[in-house]
Parts: structure tokens; sequence; C-alpha cells
């Protein structure tokens, strides 16, 4: 989902990441995609503009990953996908994610919300995050 609000640039800031260009770059072609990159669609959209390695693309996702700047979804399978990670200005959110053509959508913020504050308050370890993932077929897959 894009974030029309969020500062890339302070994003890496707050994960003590310097904002090298490369960064910037994979930090912008996520962040203003409107559904979930895989690594291959972030890595292509990049090689367009210009030239980089898929390698550097894979680790500088892995560090934006660790740095909570952003989160990689998991689709059950080899695939994972990835978004901004909920911030501040970036509300969490459910994901859709259609088996058959594998493609991976945002949905609102209250399109389906799952009570976890008692869970929270009870859970005797830590939780870092909570991921809702709705699995099916797509409209257009339907059709
Ligand atoms: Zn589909
Ligand atoms: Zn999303």
């Amino acid at each position: 989902m894009m974030c029309h609000q969020c500062d890339y640039h302070e994003l890496l800031m707050s994960a003590r990441l310097d904002a090298t260009e490369n960064r910037m770059r994979v930090l912008e072609v996520v962040g203003n995609n409107t559904s979930p990159l895989s690594a291959d669609d972030i890595y292509k959209t990049l090689e367009r503009s210009s030239a980089i390695n898929r390698v550097t693309v894979y680790r500088i996702l892995d560090a934006l990953v660790a740095g909570g700047v952003l989160e990689r979804l998991s689709t059950g399978g080899r695939a994972a996908y990835y978004g901004l990670a909920p911030n501040e200005r970036h509300r969490s959110h459910p994901h859709f994610y259609c088996k058959q053509c594998g493609q991976m959508d945002c949905l609102s913020p209250e399109s389906l919300s799952i009570q976890t504050e008692s869970f929270w308050k009870t859970f005797p370890g830590r939780i870092d995050k909570v991921e809702v993932r709705v699995d099916g077929v797509c409209k257009n897959c339907l059709r």
C-alpha cells in the first residue's frame, strides 16, 4: 500500500541505515507501489531505470527488513513479497494472496480486524508482529 506521508530518508535514518542511493531507490519502488512486490519485481523495475546488481537488491531488501523499514510477506510457498512495514504514518493492514495468479494485494486496515489486544496482554512471550494474510482466488482469476 502506498504511503503518501512516509519520508523514506527518515525511515532509513530511524533504522540506523545510511540513505545510500540504492537503498533509497529500493524503498521508493516498494513504497510507491499500490501492492506488495516480489524481489524479482523490484529488481526488474530498478533495472529499467539504471543498472543494478540482483545480489545488491536482495542484500538491500534483507537489510531493510532487518531494520524494520520493510516487511517480508509470506505466501505460504517459496515466494515472498515486500511492502512498507507498519509505522506511525502507515497502518498495519491485512493482505490478500491469490493462489492462482500469485498476486498479492493490500486490504484496507478496516476491512478485517482481528482483536489482538487481550492476546498481547496475556501472551507470556514477546510478539514482534502479527501478519494477517487471506488466501483465495482473486476476482480476475474467478472470471
Ligand atoms: Zn488471481
Ligand atoms: Zn500492504
